[in-house]
């Protein structure tokens, strides 16, 4: 009955009496909120807004972020020194790891010499070298589809620009490429008629899970393990061969717009491959068809790129605002600000740092004060494996193995995670408690005119396996860890690891709109009487 509630167009004004009359229970249960403080929180965030100022900053400035680049390190500096600046306190960078090595793109130069001239779209795999200069030599197409083509390549590939996989078959885009969820949409992901089927989708799209041992360029770019062994293998053939240069389509995208991470790996000691480099799949394809006319194309290409071999250590930015009455009791709010290289990370995830920042600064400009602490996180290590949030919840909170609570464990209220695209809020995760969904809805009650519909995962527990995006590290050791449902925008379709993650994609009402939640949510976990209800602590691993 809870879940009519989303139901839509004439009857909703009936529904919502019905709701309210029915589930006088759970009503009580929900917050009485303080709406002249949602007033000063909505002026601030909507009239003094500097999210995307924050956002030009992350992505137009500082660049792609790769953990541990320079670019990373440098975008952090900011973001303290900005913190710093808004009133916050405790500002620094904690670090974890070891991680590995930082990378990142110095110089990017591709080009179709004969039969005809043309500059190719690319851009450099990250962990990949450089070509110490421009290298001039033939194409050949040599697809990768698992160990057992190495045999059939060997011994032909020295010095070559090599195809390393298919061409890839495109078609034509005849739908849309960006979508906002319907009212009924979100309020489908709302229900649970099959509890059987209790999987909690924000929205995020998925890289198609590679078959174990098939090359593809979806396998070389996943961070799952299966991918790291996958790159070792081919860097180490690739390497051994004599290859001048190694090239991917990309594992999605077109039409300029080219999905790659990975080439090669931060562990220093993982095999160092070829020059690696994803072009657009038509200009990919251009080549592989004038190999199969016989026609043996020449490519150029020019590639500096940089390992930070330096400090090895990971880092997460931290900062907060201390609480008036109960300090040692903490609301989080957070989003990664390491990114992929192709394009700047404005909405992977730029707009989820961009948001968290700004709804401290909300909460910091007010100086209204709240009981509790409330603390922002940017992550790092979040694209190779959440690295960085993992070794926070473990070393501050338990860890995971042992589950030997520190006194922070009871002490963390919540984490709220912004991390699917730069898309607007349209529903909270409850992680299947009834409680939590009750008190969510009465924070939602009254900025339902934003598009913020409700509450999905009522029934769904959270996510107990570390995955997708940071929230989940604090899932798995049995904290509550929230994620928000985002409209989808074009982030599985052009920017999620892509070359055209760019700040122009990002829309600004939208971010403005989850900044806003962001410090609503946030203020009220932080002022109301009592901390949040918590998801189950897991069994320890090891006894
Ligand atoms: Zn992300």
């Amino acid at each position: 009955m809870s879940l009519l509630h989303f139901r839509l167009g004439a009857a909703a004004c009936t529904m919502a009496l019905l709701w309210t009359s029915m589930t006088s229970a759970q009503e009580r249960e929900g917050d009485k909120v303080d709406l002249a403080a949602l007033t000063q929180v909505k002026n601030e965030a909507f009239q003094h807004s500097q999210v995307m100022e924050n956002l030009f900053y992350i992505s137009e400035v500082y660049g792609p972020r790769v953990t541990n680049s320079r670019n990373h390190r440098a975008a952090a500096e900011w973001a303290m020194q900005r913190m710093k600046e808004w009133g916050l306190q405790n500002v620094h960078l904690e670090k974890w790891g070891p991680f590995g090595d930082g990378w990142q793109i110095k110089k990017y130069y591709g080009a179709l010499q004969t039969p005809a001239y043309t500059s190719l779209i690319g851009f450099p795999l990250a962990w990949t070298p450089g070509t110490n200069g421009p290298v001039t030599a033939e194409a050949v197409l040599a697809p990768l589809h698992s160990q057992e083509d190495f045999a059939k390549y060997r011994g032909k590939l020295k010095g070559k620009i090599v195809l390393i996989f298919d061409p890839r078959e495109l078609s034509l885009h005849a739908e849309p490429e960006a979508h906002r969820l319907t009212e009924e949409e979100v309020a489908a992901r709302a229900q649970t008629p099959d509890p059987s089927h209790t999987g909690f989708f924000v929205g995020r799209p998925g890289t198609p899970a590679p078959r174990p041992g098939e090359y593809t360029p979806a396998s070389l770019s996943t961070a799952a393990p299966s991918g790291r062994i996958l790159r070792n293998q081919v860097n180490a053939f690739l390497k051994e061969e004599g290859v001048a240069v190694a090239l991917t389509p990309g594992y999605n995208g077109d039409g300029g717009t080219i999905f790659a991470t990975y080439g090669g790996s931060q562990d220093p000691k993982d095999p160092v491959g070829p020059p690696m480099a994803a072009i657009t799949p038509e200009q990919y394809n251009r080549i592989c068809r004038l190999l199969e006319h016989g026609i043996t194309p020449k490519l150029t290409f020019d590639i500096e790129t940089e390992y930070q071999k330096d400090d090895q250590m990971g880092f997460n930015v931290i900062g907060e605002i201390p609480g008036a009455t109960r300090p040692d009791e903490v609301v989080m709010v957070g989003g990664h600000f390491d990114s992929w290289q192709g394009g700047t990370g404005a909405t992977d995830n730029g707009t989820g740092s961009s948001v968290a920042m700004e709804a401290v600064r909300i909460l910091a400009t007010l100086h209204k004060p709240m009981a509790r602490t409330v603390r922002v996180a940017l992550w790092g290590g979040e694209e190779e494996g959440l690295y960085g949030s993992l070794a926070y919840v473990q070393q501050h909170f338990a860890p995971r193995d042992t589950m030997k609570k520190t006194p922070e464990y009871d002490k963390l209220d919540i984490y709220f995670n912004d991390d699917s695209g730069s898309g607007k809020f349209r529903a909270v995760s409850a992680l299947g408690n009834a409680q939590l969904a009750a008190i969510f809805q009465s924070w939602i009650a009254p900025i339902k005119d934003l598009g913020i519909e409700g509450v999905v995962g009522l029934t769904a527990g959270p996510t107990v396996q570390p995955g997708g995006t940071d929230s989940t590290s604090f899932s798995w050791i049995g904290l509550d860890g929230v994620g928000f449902m985002q409209d989808p925008l074009e982030y599985g379709t052009r920017t999620h690891h892509s070359n055209m993650d760019l700040y122009d994609r990002v829309q600004k009402g939208d971010v403005m709109q989850g900044a806003m939640i962001e410090a609503w949510f946030a203020y009220n976990a932080a002022t109301r009487p009592e901390m949040l209800p918590r998801i189950e602590t897991p069994e320890p691993l090891t006894k």
